[in-house]
């Protein structure tokens, strides 16, 4: 961590990114973060490859994050957050020269340990819980507007004090967050009551799409493009719908497929990306199934892509239940 720190109080010019299909917790981070620089001096630049969810476009600063890659690309420090491996922040991965120094902030079990300087703790609640502790160990005096992000970022990634990862840390840092002026009922507000009524749409098609596997022990839900066309969605409008195929009782492992929202084929053969998310009811490790592909994650919260077909991919997701 001191040298993590020393790094970047010795740099004037800092690029900070985070995970395509961002959630609360890498936004949260990634605007703390960035803030806290920003406050004691240092140019900044944010970087999401991806649109803002909705939910989240009350966080303070967020209309800075960029979409386009700054060029010439010349920083002193790059700072990667909640991302298992660099690839995760998408394009740009191939962008930053050799050069650059990167720098790793993140608490996935299955981080791969990429970066000149890392902070991985797997026990951290989230990636915004690593920020904090380092804007303490910077002296940072913690504003209402990085008090939000970091609040919002545990509460989202503990998915409000309920998932396995909520910890004593994670109940300390938020109520120093609502002593720095958080208006808890404002963030829940913004983070949950403000859906579209084609997110809500979007809901019933993946409620109606649940199928259980012969076992009983896997749940499957399926997000087809023509759902997103139908409802007028995006994938941001996906979070957090795993979680109604997770509480059916006796499954161990929930699986939610995800057609890539604009639907195109992206081979010759006809097959189409599509992104997988697991969620384990913790007797079961989803990182490992999820690495096994390719992806990653947390012990009970993983992913990953695949190319196919659907049919092809359920045969594969129900391969998986043989296994629990
Ligand atoms: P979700 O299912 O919400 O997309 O992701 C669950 C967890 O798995 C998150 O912590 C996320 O960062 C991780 N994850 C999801 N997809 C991938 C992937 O393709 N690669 C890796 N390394 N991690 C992933
Ligand atoms: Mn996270």
């Amino acid at each position: 961590m001191k040298n993590l720190i020393a790094h970047l109080e010795n740099s004037a010019t800092v690029f900070l990114a985070t995970h395509v299909n961002p959630d609360g917790d890498a936004l949260g981070a990634l605007l703390a973060m960035a803030r806290a620089l920003q406050t004691s001096g240092r140019d900044i630049v944010m970087y999401n490859e991806s649109p803002i969810p909705a939910v989240y476009r009350f966080l303070p600063g967020i209309d800075q994050i960029a979409r386009e890659v700054p060029s010439p690309f010349d920083f002193e420090a790059v700072v990667v957050l909640d991302c298992g491996d660099l690839e995760r922040v998408g394009a740009v991965a191939d962008l930053i020269p050799g050069r650059a120094k990167i720098i790793n902030i993140d608490h996935h079990v299955t981080n791969t340990g990429f970066g000149h300087y890392r902070l991985v703790d797997p026990t951290a609640s989230s990636s915004t819980e690593i920020v904090y502790r380092i804007l303490k160990a910077m002296d940072i005096t913690i504003d209402r507007a990085m008090a939000t992000s970091i609040y919002t970022g545990i509460l989202t990634d503990t998915g409000s004090f309920r998932f396995a990862n909520t910890n004593s840390r994670a109940f300390e840092i938020c109520a120093e967050m609502v002593g720095c002026g958080v208006n808890p009922y404002m963030v829940a507000q913004h983070v949950y009551g403000t859906y579209s009524l084609g997110r809500i749409k979007l809901l019933n098609m993946a409620l109606d799409s649940i199928e259980i596997s012969p076992n009983g022990k896997l749940s499957l839900m399926t997000l087809t493009h023509a759902m997103f066309a139908e409802t007028d969605t995006q994938p941001e409008d996906v979070d957090g719908m795993i979680n109604y195929a997770k509480r059916i009782e006796d499954v161990r492992v929930a699986a939610l497929i995800m057609e890539n929202a604009n639907g195109h084929a992206t081979a010759a053969n006809g097959h189409k990306r599509y992104h997988v998310s697991l969620r384990s009811d913790g007797s079961v490790d989803v990182a490992r199934i999820a690495a096994s592909f390719g992806g990653g994650g947390h012990f009970n919260a993983a992913g990953f892509g695949l190319d196919g077909s659907l049919s092809e991919l359920k045969g594969l997701i129900y391969t998986i239940a043989s296994t629990l």
